[in-house]
């Protein structure tokens, strides 16, 4: 049992990302200091928006420079803070050339990392680790083999490597580092929320969010002609990073967290969105498989073993922990999407057909 004293500063690494961005306006909101964690501070445009939530906030926020790959480049923000969430952490699946510099190497070192300093600085008592669904399953053909066909916390992804699904390689990797550095000491305790596809409104355009190339892939008019059935577990952005919050506060949270409000396919939410929607280019069919597997690789970028093992199957996942541990309260599937595709309208990142 581990009580964090909210007089305490609290670190969140990655603190300019989509997730990471809404971590820090509930801490800012609740009047804490936040040490937030950006590769570069004097890149306006990246934490613009930071300064902005902090402006008329209650709490107070301080920038610190660090980088995954550099050793002991977080400790400084460390210092003196009894709550860690360390959210940092690549999040690209397309046009990856090289998996281990660009995904398995910040992902597992930068974890490593973060984790040596909480060891170096004494006030720590606390980790949150934003790992993800990937580290619970590879492909969603898992699901016909998973216990009551159902994904839970008791799974380990042992079926990606660097060369298929390397960015689900790179979040077992990292979240399986950080239960063994917590396993060797006893001063800070490990707490893991792991959400599927995250989606809803992003505090920033600067992003490189996968979240927001899903979006932008259905709403531009590139899968105009058709999706694969690709089917995704889906949670709001606010709810994930209210979960953060709450597994930082809440004295018994251990152990990890499956975050996912819904599941839907592709088509489905394009077919929530066009009701609300109806001038933008979003699709409306669903592809044959052995189609996809044709043309994915050329079109899309995408292997054929990834179709075979992905496309086609329902996906379920038990969120009761993430319900009745952490408190978290889920909203319908369709203000989540709406609220993210205005948003992006707004942005000017989506246009009528
Ligand atoms: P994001 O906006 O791209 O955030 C990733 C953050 O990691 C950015 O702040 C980025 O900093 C930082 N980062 C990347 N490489 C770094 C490096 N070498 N050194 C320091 N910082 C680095 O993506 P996100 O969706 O919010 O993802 C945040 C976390 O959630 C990741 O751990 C991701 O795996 C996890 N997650 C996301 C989803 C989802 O659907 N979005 C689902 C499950 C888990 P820069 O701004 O400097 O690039």
């Amino acid at each position: 049992m581990v009580a964090i004293n909210k007089n305490k500063p609290v670190c969140v690494t990655g603190a300019s990302g989509y997730i990471a961005s809404w971590i820090v306006k509930d801490l800012l909101d609740q009047g804490l200091t936040v040490h937030a964690t950006v590769r570069d501070s004097n890149k306006t445009r990246s934490v613009a928006h930071l300064w902005k939530l902090a402006d008329g906030a209650k709490g107070e926020l301080k920038l610190f420079d660090a980088d995954l790959i550099r050793p002991g480049s977080f400790k400084a923000a460390i210092e003196g803070c009894e709550l860690v969430i360390h959210t940092a952490s690549p999040f690209v699946i397309k046009g990856i050339t090289d998996p281990h510099e660009a995904l398995i190497r910040p992902a597992v070192e930068g974890t490593e990392n973060v984790l040596r300093s909480c060891n170096e600085v004494s006030t720590v008592r606390r980790v949150v680790l934003t790992s993800s669904v990937a580290s619970i399953y590879g492909d969603a053909v898992e699901i016909l083999n998973a216990p009551g066909g159902v994904f839970t916390e008791q799974l380990w992804n042992n079926t990606s490597s660097e060369h298929h699904q390397p960015y689900s390689y790179s979040k077992v990797m990292a979240e399986r580092a950080a239960w063994d550095i917590c396993k060797d000491q006893s001063r800070w305790d490990l707490v893991t929320i792991n959400p599927s596809l995250v989606m809803g409104p992003s505090l920033t355009t600067q992003t490189q969010s996968t979240s927001i190339d899903v979006m932008r892939d259905l709403g531009s008019g590139r899968q105009r002609t058709g999706v694969p059935m690709l089917e995704f577990g889906i949670v709001d952005v606010r709810e994930v990073a209210k979960a953060h919050v709450l597994a930082g506060f809440n004295p018994d949270a251990e152990g990890r967290h499956i975050l996912s409000a819904h599941t839907a396919s592709l088509l489905q939410m394009a077919t929530i969105l066009r009701a609300r929607f109806p001038n933008y280019p979003l699709p409306t069919r669903q592809l044959p498989k052995f189609l996809v597997k044709l043309v994915a690789p050329i079109a899309a970028g995408v292997s054929r073993e990834f179709i075979q093992k992905n496309v086609g199957y329902h996906l379920h996942f038990d969120n009761s922990r993430s319900v009745n541990l952490l408190g978290v309260k889920y909203r319908p599937l369709i203000e989540t999407l709406c609220d993210h595709f205005s948003q992006m309208i707004e942005d000017g990142l989506l246009k009528r057909r």
